[in-house]
């Protein structure tokens, strides 16, 4: 099990880059975590470290009710403010092995404006199997956040949610998996933002939309982590 700790230690630790290679965030804001896979556990960012300071030494393991594992390597560290949004997804989204929370700058634009961004783009179809729904104006601390996650993703498609007023939570099958989701969700956010500029989008019909998802993600056979390589 050890083992299996570190290996989420250092994906997750790594994986932090992306969100700054990409643009996401700015200062100490934004995370990522990944489950343990076989265990009530996952590794978390903690609170207030630069991005530049993140290793797997300093992430932090949880249980999924968002408690630090005591005397666990990093434990002297607070954990994400968003860890019990995280460990509230993994308790109720079993399938769920990585979550991703950031502010992304155009997707926050759609949310706060509490508009789901509607499926315009083949690569959404593709990625999202649909628009990239809202989810509710949630209280910062407690479960609200985690229950707006569930509620709004658990039979949709997207693995991308705008929190009303707030941001994108993303999820994935792994957290590499959250993390592309969080990438692609600003790309097409940014995308429709600017094709709105010109114009009214065109909307793909929702056999389309079926028909393009499907082949991307059944057909077209490739593991989710690999899935965007085409
Ligand atoms: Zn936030």
């Amino acid at each position: 099990m050890d083992e299996a700790i570190q290996a989420v230690r250092d994906d997750v630790a790594a994986l932090h880059s992306e969100l700054v290679r990409y643009g996401l965030v700015i200062w100490t804001g934004g995370n990522v975590s990944g489950r343990v896979p076989g265990t009530d556990l996952f590794v978390i960012k903690p609170s207030g470290v630069r991005y530049d300071d993140l290793t797997p030494e300093n992430m932090i393991l949880c249980d999924l009710d968002g408690n630090v594992v005591p005397g666990s390597q990093g434990s002297e560290r607070s954990p994400s403010s968003d860890t019990a949004a995280h460990a509230y997804v993994y308790r109720h989204m079993p399938e769920v092995g990585g979550v991703v929370h950031t502010h992304s700058t155009y997707a926050c634009a759609w949310a706060a404006r509490g508009e789901e961004i509607p499926c315009v783009i083949t690569g959404m179809a593709d990625e999202f199997g649909g628009p990239i729904p809202v989810g509710p104006l949630a209280i910062i601390g407690d479960d609200s956040i985690g229950q707006g996650i569930v509620e709004t993703l658990q039979n949709h498609r997207s693995r991308a949610v705008l929190m009303q007023n707030h941001g994108p939570f993303t999820i994935g099958v792994t957290a590499k998996d959250a993390v592309k989701a969080a990438v692609m969700c600003e790309d097409v956010a940014r995308t429709i933002h600017i094709s709105r500029q010109l114009g009214e989008p065109i909307p793909i019909p929702p056999e389309m939309i079926d028909r393009y998802f499907d082949r991307y993600q059944n057909v077209y056979g490739q593991s989710t982590d690999d899935r965007r390589d085409k």
